[in-house]
């Protein structure tokens, strides 16, 4: 199998040197396995994409030395693919409409938890209040007659317990199609290999995940992985931010019945205050340092790709 592996950016501000690092990354080790590298362009979001940073995302990887596979895929060309998958996951009864807003939540995520509400990797863990009042039976058939501006969440419960059945119905399927996935980088605290872990856990600590938002169909989690697999992604490899959302990738890819890639989650690169580099984070823009002189060597050195003495 063609090692094959993508870069993902957001055009939702400047390429910083985190991203050069990733993508570098990404791009060095499918060419030491003879494979692809392609990029995808994260705009699923049309409130924050803006062309003009898409335009300097093909500037500034190019500038570095990279090339991808064309035609390069944009989220904004695949709400459709998003839309049938959400379709086939309602039609299971695993979504149901949330219409609570930020607020609500945090007032009801807070109030069990002495005042702290617990934070997943899809932010606050939600509490469950749509879903323990949504009538089953009172729900439209198909999601082209649900109301607008209505997010639509995963019942982790029901989705954890169905993935984990899937398994033991097929003995064929290997161990990590739903346990877990495996690593070939890190996580935040150095997990590496087999990553397993367990339906309480999924419940516990990420919790019914948003998988459409009520300004746009789909979500990250929902896209990604649909993404991934048309892509025919064999290795993914990103920021370890997004180790734990790994999680949910496993689930919505059992129950779609999509492949699990391998993951290969890298160190984020942060600035000599030790804080991660963010978008708005100007000063270490890729576009800065070109204009300043340096060269994609030097941009390699920063962010320990090759060895610090010239
Ligand atoms: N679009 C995400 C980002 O810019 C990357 C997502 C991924 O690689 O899975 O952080």
């Amino acid at each position: 199998m063609t090692f094959r592996t993508r870069f993902a950016p957001s055009p939702t501000g400047p390429l910083h040197l985190g991203h050069a690092y990733s993508a570098m990354l990404a791009h060095d080790m499918a060419m030491e396995n003879g494979g692809d590298f392609l990029l995808r362009i994260e705009d699923i979001d049309q409130t924050r994409s803006r062309p003009e940073w898409e335009d300097q995302i093909y500037e500034d990887l190019a500038w570095l030395g990279l090339s991808w596979e064309t035609p390069v895929l944009r989220q904004s060309d695949r709400v459709d693919t998003y839309r049938a998958a959400l379709q086939r996951l309602w039609e299971n009864d695993w979504l149901y409409p949330c219409r609570c807003n930020r607020k609500d939540i945090l007032a009801a995520a807070a109030a069990p938890n002495e005042g702290t509400p617990l934070v997943g990797p899809d932010g606050i863990v939600y509490p469950g209040t749509c879903r323990s009042t949504h009538d089953p039976s009172g729900l439209p058939n198909s999601l082209t007659e649900m109301p607008t501006a209505t997010a639509l969440r995963l019942n982790m419960a029901m989705a954890a317990a169905l993935a984990t059945e899937h398994r033991i119905d097929d003995p064929d399927r290997p161990w990590s199609a739903f346990g877990g996935f495996t690593e070939t980088g890190a996580g935040p605290d150095g997990e590496t290999g087999l990553i397993e872990f367990t339906e309480g856990s999924l419940i516990d600590t990420i919790g019914d995940v948003v998988l459409s938002r009520r300004d746009f169909v789909g979500s990250y989690h929902l896209s990604v992985v649909l993404d991934d697999a048309d892509q025919q992604i064999t290795h993914v490899i990103r920021g370890n931010d997004l180790f734990e959302a790994t999680k949910i990738h496993v689930v919505l890819q059992r129950l779609l019945g999509l492949p699990t890639p391998i993951y290969h989650h890298h160190q984020l690169i942060r600035d000599e205050a030790g804080k991660r580099l963010a978008k708005r984070d100007d000063a270490r823009a890729i576009s800065k340092f070109r204009e300043e002189g340096h060269t994609p060597e030097d941009i390699r050195r920063m962010v320990g790709l090759i060895s610090q003495a010239p």
